[in-house]
Protein backbone atom coordinates (compact mmCIF):
# COMPACT_ATOMS: atom_id res chain seq x y z
CA UNK A 1 0.00 0.00 0.00
CA UNK A 2 1.51 3.49 -0.78
CA UNK A 3 0.99 5.87 2.26
CA UNK A 4 0.68 8.63 0.21
CA UNK A 5 -2.02 7.61 -1.94
CA UNK A 6 -4.04 6.37 1.00
CA UNK A 7 -3.33 9.74 3.07
CA UNK A 8 -4.54 12.18 -0.22
CA UNK A 9 -7.98 8.99 -0.49
CA UNK A 10 -8.55 9.65 3.42
CA UNK A 11 -8.15 13.46 2.57
CA UNK A 12 -10.56 13.59 -0.18
CA UNK A 13 -13.18 10.80 2.01
CA UNK A 14 -13.29 13.41 4.07
CA UNK A 15 -13.29 16.52 2.42
CA UNK A 16 -14.52 15.62 -0.99
CA UNK A 17 -11.83 18.62 -2.03
CA UNK A 18 -8.33 17.70 -3.71
CA UNK A 19 -5.87 19.95 -5.28
CA UNK A 20 -5.02 19.58 -8.46
CA UNK A 21 -1.67 17.95 -7.73
CA UNK A 22 -3.45 15.82 -5.65
CA UNK A 23 -5.73 14.52 -8.18
CA UNK A 24 -2.56 14.31 -10.84
CA UNK A 25 -1.09 12.06 -8.68
CA UNK A 26 -3.60 9.84 -8.19
CA UNK A 27 -4.52 9.84 -11.62
CA UNK A 28 -0.63 8.74 -12.47
CA UNK A 29 -0.46 6.26 -9.84
CA UNK A 30 -0.76 2.66 -10.75
CA UNK A 31 -1.81 1.97 -6.99
CA UNK A 32 -4.29 4.58 -6.45
CA UNK A 33 -7.44 2.11 -8.78
CA UNK A 34 -7.99 -0.90 -6.38
CA UNK A 35 -8.33 1.72 -2.91
CA UNK A 36 -10.28 4.74 -4.67
CA UNK A 37 -12.90 2.32 -5.65
CA UNK A 38 -13.18 0.93 -2.06
CA UNK A 39 -13.44 4.43 -1.00
CA UNK A 40 -15.58 5.39 -4.12
CA UNK A 41 -18.32 2.39 -3.22
CA UNK A 42 -18.29 3.30 0.60
CA UNK A 43 -18.81 7.30 -0.30
CA UNK A 44 -21.63 6.59 -3.10
CA UNK A 45 -23.56 4.49 -0.19
CA UNK A 46 -23.58 6.62 2.53
CA UNK A 47 -24.82 9.45 0.45
CA UNK A 48 -26.98 8.04 -2.11
CA UNK A 49 -27.35 4.86 -0.83
CA UNK A 50 -28.21 1.22 -2.72
CA UNK A 51 -30.55 2.22 -5.08
CA UNK A 52 -29.83 1.97 -8.64
CA UNK A 53 -31.68 4.48 -10.65
CA UNK A 54 -33.07 3.79 -14.21
CA UNK A 55 -33.28 6.75 -16.57
CA UNK A 56 -34.87 5.46 -20.16
CA UNK A 57 -32.79 7.78 -23.83
CA UNK A 58 -34.98 8.22 -26.54
CA UNK A 59 -32.73 9.55 -29.40
CA UNK A 60 -34.82 11.31 -31.44
CA UNK A 61 -32.51 13.12 -33.93
CA UNK A 62 -28.95 12.31 -35.16
CA UNK A 63 -29.00 15.25 -37.50
CA UNK A 64 -26.48 17.69 -36.03
CA UNK A 65 -24.72 20.96 -37.10
CA UNK A 66 -22.09 20.62 -35.55
CA UNK A 67 -18.48 18.94 -36.46
CA UNK A 68 -17.28 17.61 -33.23
CA UNK A 69 -14.46 15.75 -34.56
CA UNK A 70 -15.00 12.55 -32.30
CA UNK A 71 -18.88 12.41 -33.05
CA UNK A 72 -20.08 9.98 -35.86
CA UNK A 73 -23.05 12.46 -36.26
CA UNK A 74 -21.28 15.26 -36.92
CA UNK A 75 -22.50 17.20 -40.04
CA UNK A 76 -19.37 16.55 -42.37
CA UNK A 77 -20.21 12.66 -41.91
CA UNK A 78 -22.05 11.63 -45.23
CA UNK A 79 -22.45 8.38 -44.30
CA UNK A 80 -24.94 7.89 -41.92
CA UNK A 81 -28.45 7.71 -42.53
CA UNK A 82 -29.90 10.67 -40.24
CA UNK A 83 -34.05 10.77 -38.78
CA UNK A 84 -36.05 12.83 -36.82
CA UNK A 85 -38.62 11.12 -34.44
CA UNK A 86 -41.62 12.83 -34.52
CA UNK A 87 -43.53 14.18 -31.22
CA UNK A 88 -46.73 11.56 -31.46
CA UNK A 89 -43.39 8.97 -31.90
CA UNK A 90 -41.84 10.13 -28.78
CA UNK A 91 -44.74 10.53 -26.52
CA UNK A 92 -45.54 6.82 -27.69
CA UNK A 93 -41.87 5.60 -26.86
CA UNK A 94 -42.46 7.62 -23.67
CA UNK A 95 -45.54 5.89 -23.07
CA UNK A 96 -43.94 2.15 -23.27
CA UNK A 97 -41.10 2.92 -21.10
CA UNK A 98 -43.31 4.63 -18.19
CA UNK A 99 -45.57 0.89 -18.56
CA UNK A 100 -42.35 -0.44 -17.98
CA UNK A 101 -41.45 1.21 -14.62
CA UNK A 102 -39.08 4.09 -16.44
CA UNK A 103 -39.95 7.37 -13.92
CA UNK A 104 -36.81 9.22 -15.79
CA UNK A 105 -37.15 10.07 -19.65
CA UNK A 106 -34.08 11.21 -21.50
CA UNK A 107 -34.76 13.36 -24.76
CA UNK A 108 -31.52 13.35 -26.45
CA UNK A 109 -30.70 14.54 -29.99
CA UNK A 110 -27.73 16.12 -32.19
CA UNK A 111 -27.79 19.98 -31.97
CA UNK A 112 -30.83 20.03 -34.69
CA UNK A 113 -32.95 23.61 -34.91
CA UNK A 114 -35.87 21.73 -36.66
CA UNK A 115 -37.04 21.16 -33.45
CA UNK A 116 -37.78 24.65 -32.80
CA UNK A 117 -38.33 25.91 -28.84
CA UNK A 118 -42.38 25.22 -29.42
CA UNK A 119 -41.94 21.54 -30.42
CA UNK A 120 -39.31 20.61 -27.38
CA UNK A 121 -41.94 22.48 -25.21
CA UNK A 122 -45.37 21.08 -26.33
CA UNK A 123 -43.08 17.59 -26.49
CA UNK A 124 -42.19 17.91 -22.54
CA UNK A 125 -45.57 19.23 -21.32
CA UNK A 126 -46.77 15.81 -22.97
CA UNK A 127 -44.74 13.90 -21.42
CA UNK A 128 -45.33 15.48 -17.89
CA UNK A 129 -49.05 14.24 -18.20
CA UNK A 130 -47.44 10.58 -17.71
CA UNK A 131 -45.54 11.78 -14.25
CA UNK A 132 -42.47 11.60 -15.57
CA UNK A 133 -39.33 13.04 -14.57
CA UNK A 134 -38.05 14.37 -18.29
CA UNK A 135 -34.49 15.15 -18.54
CA UNK A 136 -33.38 17.45 -22.16
CA UNK A 137 -30.06 16.58 -23.92
CA UNK A 138 -30.03 19.09 -26.98
CA UNK A 139 -26.90 20.70 -26.99
CA UNK A 140 -26.38 24.77 -26.99
CA UNK A 141 -29.36 26.70 -27.17
CA UNK A 142 -30.16 30.56 -26.10
CA UNK A 143 -31.27 31.24 -22.37
CA UNK A 144 -34.34 31.99 -23.76
CA UNK A 145 -35.04 28.20 -25.12
CA UNK A 146 -33.61 26.76 -21.75
CA UNK A 147 -35.89 29.08 -19.96
CA UNK A 148 -39.19 27.99 -21.75
CA UNK A 149 -38.53 24.76 -21.36
CA UNK A 150 -38.25 25.00 -17.96
CA UNK A 151 -41.48 26.59 -17.82
CA UNK A 152 -42.72 24.03 -19.89
CA UNK A 153 -41.54 21.45 -17.11
CA UNK A 154 -38.56 19.91 -18.04
CA UNK A 155 -36.46 19.05 -14.41
CA UNK A 156 -32.86 18.90 -15.35
CA UNK A 157 -30.16 19.31 -18.52
CA UNK A 158 -27.35 17.45 -19.97
CA UNK A 159 -24.73 18.89 -21.44
CA UNK A 160 -21.20 17.48 -21.28
CA UNK A 161 -18.54 19.61 -21.57
CA UNK A 162 -16.22 16.94 -22.99
CA UNK A 163 -13.07 18.22 -21.82
CA UNK A 164 -12.21 21.52 -19.38
CA UNK A 165 -9.12 22.36 -21.52
CA UNK A 166 -10.04 25.21 -23.57
CA UNK A 167 -7.31 24.55 -26.22
CA UNK A 168 -7.98 20.81 -26.03
CA UNK A 169 -11.61 22.10 -26.88
CA UNK A 170 -11.36 24.08 -29.48
CA UNK A 171 -8.89 21.31 -31.40
CA UNK A 172 -11.84 18.62 -30.93
CA UNK A 173 -14.50 21.58 -31.59
CA UNK A 174 -13.94 23.33 -34.70
CA UNK A 175 -16.95 25.40 -34.55
CA UNK A 176 -17.10 25.60 -31.04
CA UNK A 177 -16.00 27.44 -28.12
CA UNK A 178 -15.54 26.52 -24.54
CA UNK A 179 -17.25 29.43 -23.41
CA UNK A 180 -20.47 29.33 -24.84
CA UNK A 181 -20.37 25.43 -23.26
CA UNK A 182 -19.54 27.66 -19.82
CA UNK A 183 -22.31 30.29 -20.29
CA UNK A 184 -25.42 27.46 -21.40
CA UNK A 185 -23.86 25.24 -18.31
CA UNK A 186 -24.31 28.46 -16.17
CA UNK A 187 -27.51 29.23 -17.49
CA UNK A 188 -29.11 25.71 -17.02
CA UNK A 189 -27.72 26.58 -13.66
CA UNK A 190 -29.32 29.52 -12.88
CA UNK A 191 -32.65 28.56 -14.44
CA UNK A 192 -33.19 25.66 -11.79
CA UNK A 193 -32.39 22.87 -13.90
CA UNK A 194 -30.60 19.61 -12.39
CA UNK A 195 -27.82 19.81 -14.28
CA UNK A 196 -25.72 17.19 -15.52
CA UNK A 197 -22.18 17.58 -17.46
CA UNK A 198 -19.20 15.04 -18.14
CA UNK A 199 -16.24 14.51 -20.12
CA UNK A 200 -15.15 12.07 -22.36
CA UNK A 201 -11.48 9.92 -21.09
CA UNK A 202 -8.44 9.28 -23.19
CA UNK A 203 -8.88 11.84 -25.87
CA UNK A 204 -6.17 12.52 -28.32
CA UNK A 205 -4.29 15.41 -26.44
CA UNK A 206 -5.54 14.48 -23.24
CA UNK A 207 -3.20 14.07 -20.18
CA UNK A 208 -4.05 13.49 -16.35
CA UNK A 209 -3.70 17.43 -15.98
CA UNK A 210 -6.41 17.80 -18.28
CA UNK A 211 -7.96 14.94 -16.56
CA UNK A 212 -7.69 16.99 -13.01
CA UNK A 213 -8.97 19.88 -14.70
CA UNK A 214 -12.46 17.79 -16.01
CA UNK A 215 -12.75 16.87 -12.66
CA UNK A 216 -11.98 20.26 -11.07
CA UNK A 217 -14.69 21.76 -13.17
CA UNK A 218 -17.16 19.34 -12.23
CA UNK A 219 -16.80 20.50 -8.48
CA UNK A 220 -17.06 23.67 -9.39
CA UNK A 221 -20.39 23.87 -11.71
CA UNK A 222 -21.33 21.58 -8.09
CA UNK A 223 -23.44 19.20 -11.36
CA UNK A 224 -26.11 17.03 -10.08
CA UNK A 225 -24.74 14.49 -12.24
CA UNK A 226 -21.78 13.65 -14.08
CA UNK A 227 -21.37 11.51 -17.27
CA UNK A 228 -18.07 9.97 -17.48
CA UNK A 229 -17.43 7.90 -20.59
CA UNK A 230 -14.39 6.43 -22.43
CA UNK A 231 -13.18 7.95 -25.96
CA UNK A 232 -13.76 5.38 -28.89
CA UNK A 233 -12.93 6.27 -32.13
CA UNK A 234 -14.94 6.63 -34.84
CA UNK A 235 -13.69 4.77 -38.55
CA UNK A 236 -15.88 7.80 -40.24
CA UNK A 237 -14.48 11.09 -38.35
CA UNK A 238 -11.68 12.76 -38.28
CA UNK A 239 -9.75 10.64 -34.90
CA UNK A 240 -10.43 7.37 -36.51
CA UNK A 241 -7.38 5.96 -36.14
CA UNK A 242 -6.54 7.50 -32.45
CA UNK A 243 -5.99 5.45 -29.61
CA UNK A 244 -9.31 4.02 -27.53
CA UNK A 245 -9.50 5.50 -23.97
CA UNK A 246 -9.18 2.90 -21.43
CA UNK A 247 -11.58 1.16 -18.66
CA UNK A 248 -9.57 1.68 -16.23
CA UNK A 249 -8.75 5.08 -16.35
CA UNK A 250 -12.39 5.78 -17.32
CA UNK A 251 -13.12 3.70 -13.66
CA UNK A 252 -10.56 6.08 -11.76
CA UNK A 253 -12.06 9.17 -12.79
CA UNK A 254 -15.85 7.83 -12.28
CA UNK A 255 -14.66 6.90 -8.30
CA UNK A 256 -12.94 10.20 -8.18
CA UNK A 257 -15.64 12.20 -9.19
CA UNK A 258 -17.98 10.24 -6.69
CA UNK A 259 -15.30 11.62 -4.07
CA UNK A 260 -15.35 15.16 -4.97
CA UNK A 261 -18.95 14.87 -5.68
CA UNK A 262 -20.73 12.56 -3.26
CA UNK A 263 -24.32 13.52 -3.70
CA UNK A 264 -24.64 13.72 -7.56
CA UNK A 265 -25.84 11.17 -9.72
CA UNK A 266 -23.42 9.07 -11.55
CA UNK A 267 -24.77 6.39 -14.54
CA UNK A 268 -22.45 3.52 -15.32
CA UNK A 269 -22.46 4.56 -19.01
CA UNK A 270 -22.81 2.91 -22.51
CA UNK A 271 -19.89 3.61 -23.71
CA UNK A 272 -17.99 2.03 -21.15
CA UNK A 273 -20.13 -1.13 -21.67
CA UNK A 274 -19.76 -0.66 -25.33
CA UNK A 275 -15.92 -1.39 -24.81
CA UNK A 276 -16.31 -3.80 -21.88
CA UNK A 277 -19.02 -6.30 -21.10
CA UNK A 278 -18.84 -6.26 -17.54
CA UNK A 279 -18.32 -2.18 -17.91
CA UNK A 280 -21.82 -1.30 -16.00
CA UNK A 281 -20.77 -3.90 -13.50
CA UNK A 282 -17.50 -2.22 -12.81
CA UNK A 283 -18.73 1.29 -13.02
CA UNK A 284 -21.48 0.62 -10.34
CA UNK A 285 -18.13 -0.79 -7.92
CA UNK A 286 -16.82 2.50 -8.15
CA UNK A 287 -19.25 4.91 -7.34
CA UNK A 288 -21.76 4.90 -10.19
CA UNK A 289 -25.46 4.49 -9.31
CA UNK A 290 -27.40 5.29 -12.70
CA UNK A 291 -27.66 3.25 -15.64
CA UNK A 292 -29.38 4.85 -18.91
CA UNK A 293 -31.18 2.22 -20.73
CA UNK A 294 -31.16 3.20 -24.49
CA UNK A 295 -35.37 3.19 -25.29
CA UNK A 296 -35.42 4.40 -28.54
CA UNK A 297 -37.26 2.02 -30.78
CA UNK A 298 -36.07 0.37 -33.92
CA UNK A 299 -35.50 1.32 -36.86
CA UNK A 300 -34.40 4.76 -35.49
CA UNK A 301 -31.93 3.68 -32.73
CA UNK A 302 -28.86 1.46 -34.78
CA UNK A 303 -28.47 4.83 -36.72
CA UNK A 304 -27.71 7.21 -33.56
CA UNK A 305 -24.24 6.13 -33.89
CA UNK A 306 -21.61 8.70 -32.32
CA UNK A 307 -19.28 6.16 -31.80
CA UNK A 308 -19.16 2.68 -33.13
CA UNK A 309 -21.24 -0.86 -31.44
CA UNK A 310 -22.82 1.12 -29.50
CA UNK A 311 -25.89 -0.98 -28.87
CA UNK A 312 -24.03 -4.11 -29.36
CA UNK A 313 -23.30 -5.22 -25.62
CA UNK A 314 -26.38 -3.37 -24.34
CA UNK A 315 -29.00 -5.24 -22.16
CA UNK A 316 -31.73 -2.62 -22.31
CA UNK A 317 -34.74 -4.73 -21.05
CA UNK A 318 -35.54 -3.62 -17.21
CA UNK A 319 -35.42 -6.98 -16.17
CA UNK A 320 -32.12 -7.58 -17.85
CA UNK A 321 -31.14 -4.86 -15.64
CA UNK A 322 -32.50 -5.35 -12.87
CA UNK A 323 -31.10 -9.11 -12.59
CA UNK A 324 -27.95 -7.48 -12.79
CA UNK A 325 -28.37 -4.69 -10.60
CA UNK A 326 -29.82 -7.71 -7.88
CA UNK A 327 -26.56 -9.59 -8.64
CA UNK A 328 -24.16 -7.18 -7.10
CA UNK A 329 -26.99 -6.50 -3.63
CA UNK A 330 -28.40 -3.56 -5.45
CA UNK A 331 -31.99 -2.53 -5.71
CA UNK A 332 -33.60 -0.93 -8.72
CA UNK A 333 -35.18 2.68 -7.65
CA UNK A 334 -38.43 3.19 -8.14
CA UNK A 335 -38.80 6.45 -7.25
CA UNK A 336 -38.17 9.57 -9.57
CA UNK A 337 -34.62 9.67 -8.57
CA UNK A 338 -34.06 13.44 -8.09
CA UNK A 339 -30.89 14.95 -6.74
CA UNK A 340 -30.70 14.27 -2.55
CA UNK A 341 -29.46 18.34 -2.64
CA UNK A 342 -31.48 20.33 -0.24
CA UNK A 343 -32.48 22.85 -3.16
CA UNK A 344 -34.60 20.26 -5.20
CA UNK A 345 -36.47 19.20 -2.20
CA UNK A 346 -39.67 20.15 -3.75
CA UNK A 347 -39.13 18.37 -6.58
CA UNK A 348 -38.94 15.34 -4.48
CA UNK A 349 -42.07 16.03 -2.87
CA UNK A 350 -43.62 16.20 -6.55
CA UNK A 351 -44.13 20.49 -6.79
CA UNK A 352 -42.16 21.01 -9.44
CA UNK A 353 -41.17 24.89 -9.69
CA UNK A 354 -40.33 25.70 -13.04
S1 LIG B 1 -21.06 15.50 -30.02
FE1 LIG B 1 -23.15 16.32 -30.07
S2 LIG B 1 -22.90 18.40 -30.97
FE2 LIG B 1 -21.04 17.25 -31.45
S3 LIG B 1 -21.39 16.38 -33.50
FE3 LIG B 1 -22.00 14.83 -31.96
S4 LIG B 1 -24.19 15.12 -31.65
FE4 LIG B 1 -23.37 16.96 -32.65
Amino acid sequence: MNLEVQQIIDKAVDTHQLSHSELCYLLASDSSRAPLSVAADKVRQKYVGDAVHLRGIIEFSNHCQRNCRYCGLRKGNPNLKRYRMIPDEIYATALAACGRGYRTIVLQSGEDSYYDPEIVAWTVKRLKTLDLVVTLSCGERSYQDYLYWRKAGANRYLLKHETANPQLYSKLHPDMTFSNRKRCLMDLRELGYQVGSGCMVGLPGQTVETLAEDLLYLKELDVEMAGIGPFIPHPQTPLAGAVQGTVEMTLLMIALTRLLLPQAHLPSTTALSTIDLLGRQKALLCGANVIMPNVTPQPFRQFYEIYPNKDTNQGDNWDEVGSLVNSLGRTISHDHGHSPKQEFSSERRGEVNA
